[in-house]
């Protein structure tokens, strides 16, 4: 019999409980007690989920009060020296290492967060000494698993594998190797697995996704010595060696090699690799195929995928699971809750709670049983396939029909500066910002009661002319040269336009963890990009009636329109990301034609878009940067194209950001000191460049001096003609009070070096 289970499954509930338990907790509005029977109720609810749903096995640890590496740090003592200065109990001291501050103990500077493989989910990153040691403490994983047990299921609890922990680590000491730490590490996890054993429990999941990294010799090696130590402590337990986000590829004998009872593969991302693996196992070795989606949204075509596993499924019988291609952790909980959706679309989707259902499903087809469900599944994703909704021809056409030359400014860098310097007489080191101005609770407030029905349209647009008129004010009276209207109108800088866009649409809960108690919510884009009609030329235009100084138009760029979406699977990424950017590019020459002379086109998500592979990362940038350059192509040369990054390390794609060719480029760089400037100085990047003069992250008011010295040393690194000055990202997070200080000093400091020039 086909056994089924899932990598993990979402943990801050459908409603966001754990979010709203959490940020109470820290915020002294409620006891530790209640946050602890929140996370117990979740939990139970997600166990009882899982065996309605009619799992095999439910997922134990996949839970985690801000995030699952962080819990498997403590797990294993590793604790930076900073947080133990016992000012606080483990509870709290967790959360001191999460966000560098809890109800009590002191503040400390919090652990280093970054993206989860190439997700949305950040996690928090190990930090190893140099003479780490490892001391076990299981209390949180042996609890939950009592938990569970108690409740009658059948667990499967999850761990981090060790070599991916490793991987995803970091050293203080920066030559330092962390492999060294192996042999340490691999005692712990086998004194781990040891308390495990006697936990009356058949199987452990170990994740491993870096097997579907490109690995160096050292690195796989690492893997056989760990996997052969593991398989040597003899506990009797079976190790479930679990792999996502991508095919094994170049490592797939490895894996296939690695002495353990089975394995669990990604075959969404992986296709059907899943087919060569299986030959290569034992006939007593488990292989667990994910051929649900667990990255995306769209229901699964049951009785296709069941045709790719029969064979395999056949040939393994009992030693056949089947499961989602990941965690999921990246994917809405619950599509009942939605009431948003017509009929139509809603059928077209799955979210957690559905994909187990999927599963079942699956395994039933498999089975050869045939249902009213299974002919229901095979209508609806007929239907979507054929849709209206989904395809429009002159859509289609439009991107069919691009040439290369649709990518070009039609005159080179050098010469449209000419020209945009006569149109903008800007002086010399001109000073803007990147778009968006506090968004204070007024401006929130008449949003949602807009939303809600509560103001008509014309009250509406007249508060948020109002505010786009102080906005205007303000920047004037600050002295900047190069003015925004401020972003009023726009909740999300992706939401704002996808609910503008025909063919993508936005669902009311689901919401998605992006890191601790912060969640998102990915607009969906099920169809063919169409433009009905312009988006934000009314609001630019008005602003730009304000003032004699140029007012930025304001977009949100075709890369991370689709990378911050669930995005459709019928269909290459780099098709969807040009149909946006020729919707875009609609949008930029109507600005242009309502008499915007500046126009910027936001890519802070382009570099995560880069695929886990290298050897992708070439494809990937080509039709990422086409794209941008799409959206950017359609105007004069005097219109000024400006763009904004906002993530630390431009070093990997230099190349490629002096290829999106915009006459301006603003990032985010004030922390590092304009170090992160550097690679544009060896690149000797061409255009105009606004290194971020200071933090906006951080409450505190820079001075005239600290910008001063900042700017001094960009243009030791850039020629100053090609410099702006501007603060690192959007302004909306903060108050008008802070604004005002950061802008008037940043003014000044431009002014004071103008005047030495
Ligand atoms: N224009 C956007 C803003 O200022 C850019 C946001 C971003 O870089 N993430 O808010
Ligand atoms: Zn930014």
């Amino acid at each position: 019999m086909v056994k089924t289970h899932i990598p993990g499954f979402p943990r801050i509930g459908a409603q966001r409980e754990l979010k709203f338990a959490l940020e109470n907790y820290w915020h002294g509005k409620t006891s530790r007690n209640e946050l602890v029977d929140m996370a117990k109720t979740l939990r139970m609810q997600n166990w009882n989920i899982q065996a309605e749903s009619g799992m095999d096995f439910v997922t134990v640890n996949d839970f985690s009060l801000y995030d699952q590496v962080l819990d498997h740090s403590v797990l294993l003592g590793v604790v930076p020296q900073r947080f133990s200065d016992g000012s606080c109990d483990s509870f709290d001291n967790y959360f001191r290492m999460a966000r560098g501050r809890a109800p009590s103990g002191s503040a400390t500077r919090a652990c280093e967060m970054t993206k989860w493989f190439d997700t949305n989910y950040h996690y928090l990153v190990p930090e190893l000494a140099v003479n780490q040691q490892f001391i076990l403490n299981p209390e949180k994983l042996l609890a939950e698993i009592a938990e569970a047990q108690q409740l009658g299921h059948q667990v499967k609890p999850v761990i981090p594998g060790p070599v991916t922990y490793l991987w995803l680590a970091k050293c203080a000491a920066e030559e330092f190797d962390k492999l060294t730490l192996l042999p340490a590490l691999l005692d712990s996890y086998k004194g781990l697995l040891k308390l495990l054993a006697r936990k009356n429990i058949d199987w452990v999941q170990i994740d491993e996704p870096a097997l579907t990294l490109e690995l160096t010799p050292k690195w796989q090696e690492a893997y056989r010595e760990a996997y052969q130590t593991l398989s040597t402590c003899g506990t009797g337990l079976k190790l479930l060696l679990t792999t996502y986000f991508g095919a094994l590829d170049t490592n797939l004998d490895l894996t296939a090699y690695l002495p353990v009872d089975g394995f669990h593969l990604d075959a969404v991302r992986g296709s059907d690799e899943f087919i060569r693996f299986s030959e290569r196992l034992r006939s007593d070795q488990v292989l667990s195929v994910g051929a649900i989606d667990g990255r995306n949204i769209w229901k699964t075509d049951i009785s296709a995928v069941a045709e790719r596993l029969k064979r395999v499924a056949d040939q393994r019988g009992d030693n056949f699971w089947l499961s989602t291609s990941c965690s999921l952790l990246h994917v809405p909980v619950d599509l009942q809750q939605e009431t948003g959706f017509d009929p139509e679309l809603y059928s077209w989707l799955a979210f957690a709670r559905q994909k187990l259902a999927e599963i079942t499903l699956l395994k039933q087809t498999l089975q050869g049983e045939s249902s009213d469900q299974l002919a229901a599944n095979l209508r609806d994703v007929t239907a979507r396939t054929q849709s209206q909704r989904v395809h429009r021809i002159e859509v289609k056409r439009r991107v069919n029909g691009l040439m290369p030359q649709d990518g070009e400014r039609g005159l080179p860098y050098a010469e449209r500066a000419i020209r945009q310097q006569q149109k903008l007489q800007l002086p010399a080191f001109p000073t803007t910002t990147i778009g968006s101005f506090p968004q204070t609770t007024d401006i929130r407030s008449a949003r949602a009661r807009f939303r809600r029905g509560e103001l008509d349209e014309i009250t509406y647009t007249a508060i948020m002319q109002s505010e786009i008129n102080d906005c205007i004010e303000r920047q004037e009276r600050y002295g900047l040269d190069m003015l925004v209207h401020g972003e009023p109108e726009r909740n999300d800088m992706v939401e704002y336009f996808g609910e503008q866009l025909e063919g993508y649409t936005t669902s009311q809960l689901g919401w998605v963890q992006s890191y601790g108690s912060r969640c998102v919510k990915p607009p969906i884009i099920y169809g063919d990009i169409l433009r009905k009609e312009a988006m934000t030329v009314s609001w630019s235009r008005y602003a730009q009636s304000l003032s004699n100084k140029p007012v930025k138009g304001m977009l949100t760029g075709p890369v991370t329109m689709l990378q911050w979406a669930f995005v459709r699977d019928d269909q290459p990424r780099s098709e969807t990301c040009l149909q946006i950017a020729l919707a875009l590019r609609d949008e930029v020459v109507d600005l242009e034609q309502a008499g915007i002379a500046a126009i910027q086109i936001d890519e802070p998500a382009i570099r995560e878009g880069l695929p886990l592979k290298q050897s992708e990362w070439e494809y990937y940038l080509q039709w990422a940067v086409y794209a941008f350059r799409v959206s950017a192509s359609g105007v004069q040369p005097e219109t000024q194209i400006h763009t904004h990054m906002c993530y630390a390390e431009f070093n990997d794609i230099i190349q490629a950001i002096a290829d999106m060719d915009a006459d301006v480029i603003t990032i985010e760089t004030s922390r590092s000191n304009m170090e992160l400037l550097e690679v544009f100085t060896e690149f000797r990047y061409p255009n105009e460049i606004g290194p971020g003069v200071y933090d906006i992250h951080s409450p505190n008011t820079p001075t005239v001096e600290q910008i001063q010295a900042l700017i001094e040393k960009a243009a030791t690194l850039i020629p100053a003609e090609r410099l702006w000055i501007n603060p690192d990202c959007g302004l909306k997070t903060r108050g008008w009070d802070e604004v005002a200080t950061s802008l008037i000093n940043m003014v000044a400091a431009a002014k004071i070096l103008r005047e030495q020039r």
